[in-house]
C-alpha cells in the first residue's frame, strides 16, 4: 500500500461485539482519546442500563465537548410492553441518523445498537446504508452482540471481544470502578 493511501483523512466505522466484556468500556476509551484532541463525541445508549453509574459521572466534566443521550428501555426480552420498547428504539434511531446527518461530531457512539436489527425492531439495509451514507471525516463506533455479517462486512474495523475470565463466573460480585 503507497503512502498516499495510508495518508488519506477517512472516517471510520468501527463495531465492538462479542460475548466478553470491554465492547462499551472500549468505545469509552475512544471518546477520551478524541476529546483530548478537542473533538466533540455523541455517545447514544439504546439500552437504558447500560451506561453505569462511573460513566454517567465522568460523562459531566467532558461537557460541553461530550453529548450523551440515554434512549432506550430495558432489554425486550423481560419486558412488560413490548410495543413501547420498539417505538423508544426507533426514536432513538431516528435521533441518531440526525446526529449523523448534521455532521457536529468527530465521533458518535452507538452503544448496543447491535440488539435492534438482532431483535428485528429496526430494518437491517436500513442502518446499513445510513452508515455507508456517513459524512466523510465522522467515525462511528457501534457496540453490542451479535453484529450481523453484513454489519461486519461494511466495517473498517470490526473487534470481536472473547470471554476468555469474568470474575461472575467464579462469584464475585460487580465492583465499584470496574463494573459500575
Ligand atoms: P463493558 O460495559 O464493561 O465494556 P460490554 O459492553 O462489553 O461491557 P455488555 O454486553 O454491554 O458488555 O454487558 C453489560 C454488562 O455485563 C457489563 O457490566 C459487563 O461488565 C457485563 N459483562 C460483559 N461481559 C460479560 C460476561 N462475559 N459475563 C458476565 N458479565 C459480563
Ligand atoms: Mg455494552
Amino acid at each position: 500500500m503507497g503512502h498516499d493511501k495510508l495518508q488519506k483523512t477517512k472516517g471510520l466505522l468501527a463495531v465492538f461485539t462479542g460475548n466478553g466484556k470491554g465492547k462499551t468500556t472500549g468505545s469509552l476509551g475512544l471518546a477520551f482519546r478524541a476529546l483530548g484532541h478537542g473533538q466533540k463525541v455523541c455517545i447514544i445508549q439504546f439500552i437504558k442500563g447500560s451506561w453505569k453509574y462511573g460513566e454517567l459521572e465522568s460523562a459531566k466534566v467532558f461537557s460541553p465537548l461530550l453529548d450523551f443521550h440515554v434512549m432506550g428501555r430495558g432489554f425486550t426480552w423481560n419486558s412488560d410492553d413490548l410495543e413501547r420498547d420498539k417505538e423508544v428504539a426507533l426514536e432513538a434511531w431516528e435521533f441518531a441518523k440526525k446526529i449523523i446527518r448534521e455532521d457536529n461530531y468527530s465521533l458518535v457512539i452507538l452503544d448496543e445498537l447491535t440488539y435492534l436489527p438482532h431483535y428485528k425492531i429496526l430494518d437491517e439495509a436500513e442502518l446499513l446504508s445510513v452508515f455507508a451514507a456517513r459524512p466523510k471525516e465522522q467515525h462511528i463506533v457501534v457496540t453490542g452482540r451479535y453484529a450481523s455479517d453484513e454489519l461486519i462486512a461494511l466495517a473498517d474495523l470490526v473487534t470481536e471481544m472473547v470471554e476468555v475470565k469474568h470474575p461472575f463466573k467464579s462469584g464475585v460480585k460487580a465492583q465499584k470502578g470496574f463494573e459500575f
